[in-house]
């Protein structure tokens, strides 16, 4: 009897530790952040197709490069064209697809250098810097100009500058938006995260360790950590974080708590960057989320980011705040973290 105990007990901790129970047991909060969800997207297929390895990481940078910044240019019948049911691009969060452009960048012919770097002004910076990198000795790449939105105001916080702006496509819904991610932005930068961890780099000082520039912006993700320059070595990146302008128009009543998760989750991805900014995304993401509920304490930050999708039984999260289980993308890609 004390020995099928025993292995009761090992089998019974052995399924608690790789999630094999089933349910889900995730916290509650007061406030609901209306748990969006997201449409299906050519974007995520494009995703999931080189995550299988049917098409190269080059091919999907160049496609979803398309997706996100001229989808009238892929035709419909193209693999990755965008379908009746779908939208072009729909993410929570985009930080990958920076990561994805410094990954292939060297595979980039001239001309494609040259179209990335015509698209925005954050390829147009990435582009840069990777030139000016590729004559330059290791550790010594500076930046020195910040992406330009256009965006015409700025608040400084202690440890961070918004630049936003209350008027045109990128307009916030009002000046209390823009203070609220200086709030959370400077409590994600001076909470345990940065003691337990790395400070994340900055682009825009000279030793990248001046305050943190976040820009808010219309824009598809939630929010973004966007890698520029090198720092030290090839693999540790300086960058800065958007933040979405429709957090207010899409989250509920509970839209404030939405933003702070989400100030929490992108500074991560810089602290991220500041170890190894080229690591698994799907890794990259599960511990973003985590710290967003272990720092900033907002649980429903992670029941939005999973539960968000379309219903579909193969995307589960199981918690008891002992144990984290991410399922992404049917990939099977599994994370397990002791929080
Ligand atoms: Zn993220």
């Amino acid at each position: 009897m004390r020995t099928l105990s025993r292995r009761l007990w090992i089998v019974l901790s052995l399924s608690l530790l790789f999630g094999f129970l089933p349910g889900y047991v995730v916290p509650t909060e007061a406030v609901s952040t209306g748990d969006r969800v997201w449409p299906r997207s050519a974007y995520e297929r494009l995703g999931k197709a080189a995550d299988h390895g049917e098409i190269t990481l080059k091919e999907a940078v160049l496609s979803k490069t398309q997706l996100l910044f001229a989808p009238k240019t892929i035709a419909k019948d193209h693999p990755f064209g965008v379908q009746a049911d779908e939208v072009p691009v729909a993410e929570e969060c985009l930080t990958g697809f920076y990561k994805d452009v410094h990954k292939v960048f060297d595979e980039l012919t001239e001309d494609e250098e040259v179209f990335l770097g015509s698209l925005s002004p954050d390829l147009s910076l990435i582009v840069t810097a990777r030139e000016r990198e590729k004559s330059e000795a290791l550790g010594v790449s500076r930046v020195g100009a910040l992406p330009d939105f256009g965006l015409d105001k700025e608040v400084e916080g202690k440890y961070c500058i918004i630049h936003y702006t209350l008027t045109g496509a990128n307009a916030s819904p009002d000046q209390t938006y823009a203070d609220l991610v200086k709030k959370y932005m400077d409590m994600a930068i001076a909470s345990k995260m940065t003691t337990h961890f790395k400070k994340a780099y900055v682009e825009g000082s000279a030793d990248f360790q001046g305050k943190l520039h976040a820009y808010v912006l219309d824009m598809d993700g939630n929010g973004e950590w966007v890698d520029v320059s090198q720092v030290e070595t090839r693999n540790k990146r300086a960058g800065y974080i958007k933040i979405s302008t429709k957090i207010k128009d899409n989250f509920g009543t509970g839209w404030q708590l939405k933003m702070k998760g989400l100030c929490f989750h992108q500074y991560f991805h810089g602290i991220q960057s500041a170890y190894n900014a080229l690591s698994d995304l799907w890794f990259l993401e599960a511990t973003a989320v985590w710290a967003s509920c272990t720092y900033g304490g907002v649980w429903t930050h992670l029941r939005e980011y999973y539960h968000g999708r379309a219903p579909d039984p193969a995307r589960r999260v199981f918690t008891d705040r002992y144990l984290l289980r991410l399922d992404r993308n049917d990939s099977g890609r599994v994370f397990y973290h002791r929080v």
